[in-house]
């Protein structure tokens, strides 16, 4: 499946730190913005670990703002946990819970902590997909969520064409300034996510794809 859906949907896409949403999905999500779905981002943590500085927190939180008006976010919730402690705990649960029954989004990204790309995906990843999914199960009845994008993902059933906004998705990426400050970076960085998003590229005709296994919740 590489479309996207047929019409407007409200979604909500739920990350660990700053800039993981722009590297993992930044291209599906311009897609989605362009085409008049409403986005609200949540990163858990603000990534304070993620270098050197006493405010480097604020300053992720200013690079992630400014990321998401590039791609069309509608706005960026962030919910304030630890970087580098984030645990699929009670704490962070009730977070997410608070959170998805408040947006009430028809679709729901996170990353895939069943069937993640690598054994050494960061452990915070994996916690906040696990957390999202836990959070989503216990709201069953209260929510309409439709359907679970998972990133990230080592079994992907949905590819999509990201090759008209894969530029701004580098862009986007390139926002995080603070992750990205060494001389030369930015050049790696946009050369990796090009690599990254070709890997799909014979299998479906398009330039850059990114990829997503998808969980149907029609059916609840
Ligand atoms: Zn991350």
């Amino acid at each position: 499946m590489t479309k996207l859906f047929s019409k407007p949907r409200k979604i909500l896409a739920i990350a660990a730190h700053p800039d993981d949403l722009e590297y993992y999905i930044g291209g599906t999500l311009a897609r989605l913005s362009q085409s008049g779905s409403e986005i609200i981002a949540t990163v858990c943590s603000n990534g304070e670990k993620g270098g050197a500085g006493n405010n480097l927190g604020e300053i992720r939180k200013r690079e992630q703002e400014l990321a998401g008006k590039i791609l069309g976010y509608k706005k960026v919730i962030f919910l304030e946990q630890p970087d580098q402690g984030l645990k699929a705990n009670i704490h962070l649960n009730k977070k997410l819970v608070q959170l998805i029954e408040k947006v009430n989004p028809e679709v729901v990204f996170t990353f895939d902590c069943e069937k993640s790309l690598s054994f050494w995906e960061h452990s915070d990843h994996w916690a906040v997909g696990e957390a999202t999914l836990e959070a989503i199960r216990s709201l069953r009845d209260k929510i309409s969520t439709k359907y679970l994008y998972l990133f990230c993902s080592r079994t992907p059933d949905v590819l999509i064409d990201i090759s008209k906004t894969v530029g701004l998705k580098i862009k986007a990426f390139c926002a995080h300034r603070s992750q990205n400050h060494f001389p030369g970076i930015l050049k790696i960085s946009s050369w990796y996510i090009l690599k990254m998003t070709k890997r799909y590229r014979l299998a479906t005709n398009y330039e850059f794809v990114e990829s997503f296994r998808r969980i149907d919740l029609i059916y609840k």
